[in-house]
């Protein structure tokens, strides 16, 4: 079954695994991009770039236009693209504060909202937001990052609430520490540190997250909805 399919953010990092694993598995699949170019072994792929920044509502609504153009309506959105600007709550600006909710909380609300649409005509979808550990566990340094990664538990599970009777289901996965831009900014000292919390030993490849969501937007999970599953290597211990 090849379906519409968009992730965002899927030009590096997690996003671009989940991009490639689900066109792998014959998805017609579709990535925003922000910055710069998208890799070419996407279009390698067959994989559509379509650039998007999530805090404009009007880019959001241009890019899905562009894919429901090339591929039919987003039958399966995975709502990955974020930001983090870490700083202890005493010297974090309001402006860092509103940024990462804007674009983590706030741009997934306009990613999901718009794709629901589509799935609520065909009475049918598949909704998968990319929350963090730290949203259920907390994380000094991170109040902003946090508060917008457990935002999006509670908005997960009341999606799920609202369009379950459509038969479209809105899960969360919540990764550990992946190696990414994002954890290779942190230095060496804090990763050996972080290393060292995970029960596992070790980071999480960026494969290992995208399985999981090629699960949860597959039929296999069906009966799956409102549901956080951790790909942590143990560092929750399932919150
Ligand atoms: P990266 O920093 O490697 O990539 C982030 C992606 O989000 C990039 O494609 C970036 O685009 C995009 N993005 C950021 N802001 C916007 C915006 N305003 N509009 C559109 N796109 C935007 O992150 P990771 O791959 O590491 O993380 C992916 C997801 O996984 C995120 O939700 C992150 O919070 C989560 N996560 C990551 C963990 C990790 O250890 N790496 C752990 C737990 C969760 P651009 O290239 O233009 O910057």
């Amino acid at each position: 079954m090849s379906r519409s399919v968009l992730v965002t953010g899927g030009n590096r990092g997690i996003g671009l695994a989940i991009a490639r694993s689900l066109a792998d598995a014959g998805d017609k699949v579709a990535i925003t991009y922000r910055s710069g170019e998208p890799p070419k072994e996407l279009s390698d792929r067959g994989v559509l770039a379509v650039k998007c920044d999530i805090t404009d509502q009007e880019q959001v609504e241009q890019a899905y236009k562009e894919v429901e153009d090339v591929h039919g309506r987003v039958e399966v959105v995975v709502a990955n693209a974020a930001i983090n600007r870490d700083q202890l709550l005493l010297r974090m600006t309001e402006e860092d504060f509103t940024a990462v909710l804007e674009t983590n909380l706030t741009g997934t609300f306009r990613v999901v909202k718009r794709a629901s649409r589509g799935m609520l005509r065909a009475r049918n979808g598949r909704i998968v937001l990319i929350s963090s550990v730290v949203g259920l566990s907390g994380s000094a340094g991170q109040v902003n990052y946090a508060a917008a990664k457990s935002g999006l538990v509670g908005f997960a599970r009341s999606v799920a609430r609202e369009l379950a009777s459509r038969n479209i289901t809105c899960n969360v996965v919540a990764p550990g520490f992946v190696d990414t831009d994002m954890t290779r900014a942190l230095g060496e000292e804090r990763r050996a540190e972080i290393v060292g919390q995970v029960p596992l030993g070790r980071y999480a490849q960026p494969e290992e997250v995208a399985a999981v969501v090629r699960f949860l937007a597959s039929e296999d999970a069906a009966y799956i909805t409102g549901a956080v599953i951790p790909v942590d290597g143990g560092l929750g211990m399932g919150h």
